[in-house]
C-alpha cells in the first residue's frame, strides 16, 4: 500500500470514491528530497536511493529500522505502480516487521500463492477493509473483524487472536480497489476494520483525505498491535516513520494544501 488499500464492498463503490485507507496526498512540487517523485513523477534511481529502504539517500529510514518479531505474519500486496514512491512505507514495514512479506502484482490464483505457501487457510488471515462499518455502540476497536456486510463479528477476541497474518492492499484507492477485484480469493479473508487510536503521523505534513487514514506501516503497526495483542509494538513500529518525517521534515517548504494526489504509503 501506498497506503492502505480500501477495499471497496463487492456490491457498492464507495461513494464520491474518495476515501482511501492510508492514503496521503504527495507534496507539491517543491525543491525538499520528495519533489518529483509522486505518483507518475517515476522511480528513484538506484543511484539515488537507499537499497533497503528504498528511500533516498537523503531520507534513509536504516538506521531506524529494528525488526519486530510477531507471530503473524504481515503481508502487502503492492500495486505495480505503486513502487519507489519515496513517501511509500510499505517497504520501511517489510522491513520493520520480521515476519513479513511485500509482493508487487496485480493477480495470484489464491491466498497461498500470494502467501507463497502450499496451502493456507483463508479464514485465519485478514484483509484490511475500510469500508463502512455497522459497530455498536461503546464498543470502539482499533480493529475489529466485520462480515460481508460489514457489521462486526462474534467474538472479536476470538477471531482477531487466531489470525495467521493480516493482508494489506498498497497502492491508491484505485490501485488497492484493482487488487481487491482482481483477487476474488480475498473475498474468503477475514474482513478487517482498522479504527486508528490516533491521527497519522503525517498529519502535520499533509492534509489526509479522511481522519482515519493512515501509512501502510501506521496500519501494519495497529493490525499486529491488535492481533499480537501487545501495544508496544505500535511505538516501535513507527521509528522509521518518525524519522523519515524528520528528516523530510528538516528541508521541505510547506505544503500546498489544494494538491492531492493521493498516495498511500
Ligand atoms: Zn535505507
Amino acid at each position: 500500500m501506498r497506503g492502505v488499500g480500501r477495499p471497496p464492498t463487492p456490491t457498492l463503490p464507495r461513494k464520491g470514491g474518495g476515501g482511501k485507507a492510508a492514503s496521503i496526498p504527495s507534496p507539491a512540487p517543491s525543491p525538499s528530497p520528495l519533489a518529483g517523485e509522486g505518483r507518475g513523477g517515476g522511480n528513484l534511481s538506484a543511484a539515488q536511493s537507499c537499497a533497503h529502504c528504498r528511500k533516498p539517500t537523503t531520507l534513509c529510514v536504516c538506521a531506524a529500522i529494528a525488526p519486530i518479531a510477531t507471530r503473524a505474519q504481515l503481508v502487502i500486496l503492492q500495486h505495480p505502480q505503486e513502487q519507489d514512491h519515496a513517501l511509500g512505507t510499505a517497504a520501511i514495514a517489510q522491513r520493520q516487521f520480521a515476519n513479513s512479506r511485500l509482493v508487487v502484482g496485480l493477480s495470484w490464483p489464491s491466498l497461498a500463492a500470494a502467501l507463497s505457501r502450499p496451502n493456507a487457510d483463508a479464514r485465519r488471515w485478514g484483509v484490511l477493509y475500510l469500508g463502512p462499518l455497522k459497530q455498536a455502540a461503546g464498543t470502539k476497536r482499533v480493529l475489529t473483524a466485520v462480515g460481508s456486510d460489514g457489521a462486526p463479528l462474534a467474538d472479536q477476541d476470538h477471531l482477531i487472536a487466531a489470525l495467521d497474518g493480516v493482508i494489506l492492499l498498497d497502492g491508491s484507492w484505485a490501485q488497492a480497489k484493482a487488487l481487491w477485484w482482481r483477487n476474488p480469493w480475498l473475498l474468503k479473508l477475514r474482513r478487517l476494520v482498522l479504527a486508528p487510536p490516533h491521527p497519522s503521523l503525517y498529519g502535520a505534513l499533509r492534509r489526509e483525505p479522511r481522519e482515519d487514514s493512515v501509512s501502510t506501516i501506521e496500519a501494519a503497526a495497529f493490525c499486529l498491535a491488535a492481533i499480537e495483542d501487545d501495544p508496544t509494538i505500535v511505538e516501535r513500529a513507527l521509528a522509521p516513520l518518525k524519522l523519515l518525517l524528520a528528516r523530510h521534515g528538516g528541508g521541505a517548504p510547506a505544503r500546498r494544501p489544494d494538491r492531492r494526489r493521493h498516495l498511500r504509503r
